[in-house]
């Protein structure tokens, strides 16, 4: 992805520029890969970026989408995804976010607990519906990744144990307007190497078995969740992620039954290498043992790297200078408002432009307004090429 400097002037910074071309190939590429089977269904998991005009484009490539609040679900519905290609999951939902729901007609709920579905059988009831419910199982299978962003271990507040499938089932087949039709899973995110996949196949294969031996059941939607990871560290190299590979996985590892239908729930390997942070150089400052690169980004415009350690590549776009080794960090009054430490960028000076790669997922969705900062801007490539 190219980031067009010149035209940058008289943008004020610090704002996030999203390349729509690549953001379209990604979405093809997407497309084609999960295409090749004919049961495989992608819903582009909201939470990742919920910026409306990148939505849209998501939505007229045909995508789905998966939510996981009331505002999602109406953001979906806003930037013309149909109903019929909603999911929503989450552990808290709120009476009103699943009247919401059941009102607009969405697919499925992907649901986390006992008390979750009493709910949602009592709104359904109320309305003379019949909600389409997945079971949200926790599998108890490690992804390999930042402990902040794994989510289908036990220990976890996600999902319903797996062991407990059974009882969850007797419990659903006495209400009237629920419809069990599928399982569902995500253990976590940002991940790159396909064993934790595989091992999810096994264990979904595992309680497939189990519902089929013990009550003949067999459901006709197996959701497996997200979590593709995407390469923070050669953005340039790796701008699409392997989803031929990602797809192929479960192709290989899931035992379907006939008919039955697999869906996937992606976020950020489809938003994160289309967008960057730009930013400005406030200040160089010289410390005792440091050199701190001050710029007019903060935690509040990308959290990342003080919420999860997370890195993200930092490119001088003014400077070609030899490199030197430097802090970024950002204003905010807060000792974690670290971008890196110890990097080796080309020399930098006041005034020179700074873009954090592959800010694209989990950047501009989780600003904030901390120290009265306005939120970030967004710049689509099509607002100014
Ligand atoms: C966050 C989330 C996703 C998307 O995860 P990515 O790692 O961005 O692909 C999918 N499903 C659920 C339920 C989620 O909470």
């Amino acid at each position: 992805m190219k980031f067009p400097v010149d035209s940058f002037k008289g943008i004020e910074t610090p704002f996030y520029y999203y390349d729509v071309e690549l953001l379209e190939n990604t979405i093809a590429t997407v497309r084609n890969e999960a295409a090749r089977y004919g049961n495989f269904d992608v819903h582009y998991a909201i939470k990742a970026n919920f910026n409306p005009r990148l939505l849209e484009i998501i939505a007229k490539a045909g995508l789905g989408a998966d939510c996981v609040s009331g505002g999602e679900v109406a953001a979906a519905l806003k930037a013309g995804v149909p109903a019929s290609k909603i999911v929503f999951a989450g552990v808290g939902k709120t009476d009103k976010e699943i009247a919401q729901a059941l009102d607009a007609g969405i697919f499925c709920f992907n649901a986390e607990s006992v008390p979750e579905l009493e709910a949602i059988e009592a709104l359904a009831a109320e309305r003379g519906v019949v909600a389409q419910v997945a079971l949200r199982i926790n599998p108890n299978v490690g992804a390999h990744t930042h402990s902040n962003i794994t989510t289908g271990l036990a220990e976890n507040k996600f999902g319903i144990n797996y062991e407990l499938l059974d009882e969850v089932i007797d419990i659903i087949e006495g209400m009237e307007h629920i419809s069990l039709v599928g399982m569902h899973f995500h253990i976590g995110s940002q991940i790159l190497v396909m064993d934790d996949f595989i091992a999810l196949c096994g264990r979904i294969n595992e309680l497939q078995e189990l519902l089929f031996e013990t009550r003949g059941l067999v459901l006709p939607h197996i959701n497996v969740g997200g979590g593709l990871g995407v390469r923070y560290d050669a953005p340039d190299r790796y701008p699409v992620p392997d989803f031929d590979l990602y797809f192929a996985t479960y192709a290989n590892n899931l035992k379907l039954y006939p008919g039955q239908r697999v869906h996937f729930e992606l976020g950020r390997s489809i938003v994160a290498q289309c967008g960057g942070l730009v930013t400005r150089v406030t200040y160089v400052k010289h410390g005792g043992c440091k050199q701190f690169v001050i710029v007019d980004a903060g935690m509040n415009d990308l959290i990342r790297p003080a919420l999860y350690d997370a890195y993200h590549r930092i490119e001088n776009l003014t400077s070609s200078k030899p490199d030197e080794v430097y802090d970024v960090v950002g204003p905010v009054c807060e000792s974690s408002d670290v971008f890196c430490r110890d990097r080796k960028i080309p020399a930098t000076e006041r005034g020179d432009i700074l873009v954090m790669r592959t800010a694209g997922a989990y950047g501009e969705a989780m600003a904030f307004g901390y120290n009265c900062r306005a939120l970030p801007k967004a710049v689509l490539s099509t607002d100014i090429l």
